[in-house]
């Protein structure tokens, strides 16, 4: 194609991840005879495989980096094209890409994903983890680190501090336990001994996709040439998993090595010892300043102040929404996503978007709350195809049941975690209780009550208790009559409700 053409398709993706991915294919399922452009900036896409519902919600599926062509192959009506989005036009139903190209739909899905939002923009000192690039990145500059910062309280940050070995970590938490954004405060008590033993020297069995960063580092870094990451391009979100096969290993001869800092925030970022320094692990005074010199001093709002040799900013991410809302009428969300109503459609005509690039902006079911997650982006991505195709069709098409009750397994410090509805509690006022069962190291089991009705779980180890809870918590059933009982290890529960 000339590079002043125009090229007309039926659908137009935007973005090969998750959520891009699933829905060409869902919609190259539904219309075979159609092709189907998928644009990415990314060389690589993501491809979900060995996909299993392992309940009525929750689902388990393995990811694999591939390249564009094994998206083809798959699905012989979507064309695959490297070249990102530089502009909307949601008039004229155009899309312009930075090769110079043109593409005219008559229905578009954005999922162009997010990005780390980052403490301070432009410098070197702070790191984001957000793609294999990024991770790269972060393997390179921990590989010659003696201590880091990490600021963040969820997922990617809990994961980090686990993985991160022979490296001293300050974790700046803002809330007053970590994991704020999946445990409280009782399931992260649970969960901090593991940080304080050193890890397993074979880690539990990983059937999922691992992210080789091997080549990456055959040379010194005098040889490579700037990553990806550092020439900041678009590639797509990690996921679970992301940091098996990847050594995250420091300077030190040390397993686990965590400092907490509890409600606190970096207030400032500094390049001068001049701030006194504390002793690793104790409380700071004058006494204890410290004699090595760092590369980076982080200031807390607790008055403290530590050096380290980067500062990795986990504090979550940004959708990338900008060469689409230039100069169009999307309307976006408070934390900058584009809204989507309950058919997964924008507010401009004939486009639709899904995953962590969207905010969904319809009144949920009492159960479900969007997080930006690897499972909603699969999800989001099948919905919004099937919008696109029932909109295409003249057909009318119901809210997909996944959106009725939140549901996300997971792995925390090895630890299988289930997520079940609202898992905190998230908007139930004070009108609730907490029933819990733990054995250390081994089981935690949370439930929340409201008015005798389950409405949430956190189901910490092999509980086998997610397929009954996950019933209990959409049939609404009145337990009031069973009280603490429903915990109760010497009851098997399966029967009891049977
Ligand atoms: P992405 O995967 O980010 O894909 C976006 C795509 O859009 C990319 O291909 C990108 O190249 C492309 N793109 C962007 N802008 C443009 C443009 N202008 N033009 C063309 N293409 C563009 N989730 C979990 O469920 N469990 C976990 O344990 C978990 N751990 C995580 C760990 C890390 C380190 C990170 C970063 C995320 C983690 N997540 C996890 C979140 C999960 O990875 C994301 O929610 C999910 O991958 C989002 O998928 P997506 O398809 O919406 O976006």
């Amino acid at each position: 194609m000339a590079a002043t053409e125009s090229e007309k398709c039926k659908f137009l993706i935007v973005g090969g991840g998750i959520a891009g991915v699933t829905c060409a294919e869902q919609l190259a399922s539904q219309f075979p005879s159609d092709e189907i452009i998928l644009l990415t900036a990314s060389p690589l896409i993501k491809a979900v495989t060995n996909f299993k519902q392992v309940s009525k919600v929750l689902e388990d599926f393995d990811v694999e980096e591939q390249p564009h062509s094994f998206l083809e192959e798959r699905n012989p009506n979507v064309r695959v094209i490297q070249s990102a989005v530089k502009a909307l036009a949601a008039d004229q139903h155009t899309v312009c890409t930075e090769d110079g190209r043109r593409y005219v739909y008559e229905k578009l899905c954005i999922c162009a994903g997010a990005r780390p939002k980052l403490i301070t923009h432009g410098n070197p000192h702070v790191l984001g983890i957000r793609d294999t690039d990024s991770a790269q990145v972060f393997q390179k500059r921990l590989s010659s680190a003696r201590r880091i910062a990490v600021v963040g309280n969820g997922g990617i940050a809990l994961e980090l501090v686990y993985e991160i070995e022979g490296c001293e970590v300050i974790w700046a938490v803002k809330d007053k336990a970590m994991g704020n954004t999946f445990f409280d405060a009782g399931a992260a008590q649970f969960l901090v001994p593991q940080l304080e033993s050193a890890k397993p020297k074979a880690p539990a069995i990983c059937k999922r996709t691992k992210y080789s960063t091997e080549a990456c580092f055959v040379l010194g870094p005098e040889h490579q040439e700037q990553s990806a990451a550092e020439r900041g391009e678009l590639g797509s979100a990690l996921g679970p998993d992301w940091h098996e096969g990847i050594k995250l290993k420091g300077t030190k001869e040390v397993s686990h090595k965590v400092h907490f800092e509890y409600q606190c925030e970096i207030s400032q970022i500094s390049y001068e010892n001049t701030l006194a320094f504390p002793e690793h692990g104790s409380d700071q005074t004058e006494s204890t300043a410290d004699k090595e010199l760092w590369p980076v001093y982080i200031q807390l709002t607790n008055g403290k102040t530590y050096g380290c040799d980067f500062i990795v900013s986990a504090t979550g991410v940004i959708p990338n929404t900008e060469p689409f809302v230039r100069g169009n009428n999307l309307e976006v969300a408070e934390d900058c996503g584009l809204k989507v109503n309950e058919h997964m459609c924008t507010s401009e005509p004939d486009i639709y978007a899904a995953g962590d690039v969207c905010t969904t902006a319809w009144e949920p079911s009492s159960l479900w709350q969007q997080m930006r997650l690897w499972t909603q982006a699969r999800q989001m991505g099948w919905y919004a195809a099937k919008c696109m195709a029932a909109d295409t069709l003249g057909q009318s098409i119901e809210m997909d049941f996944c959106f009725e009750l939140f549901a996300h397994i997971t792995k925390f410090f090895n630890h299988k975690v289930v997520l079940l509805g609202k898992y905190n509690a998230q908007g139930l006022g004070r009108d609730h209780e907490l029933l819990l069962r733990c054995t250390k190291g081994h089981e935690y089991v949370k439930v929340v009550m409201q008015r005798g009705r389950m409405m949430g779980a956190v189901l910490i180890g092999d509980t086998d208790l997610e397929e009954t809870f996950e019933n209990l918590i959409l049939n609404q059933m009145d337990l009031s009559a069973y009280g603490e009982d429903l915990l109760n290890p010497n009851i098997d529960i399966e029967d009891y409700f049977d």
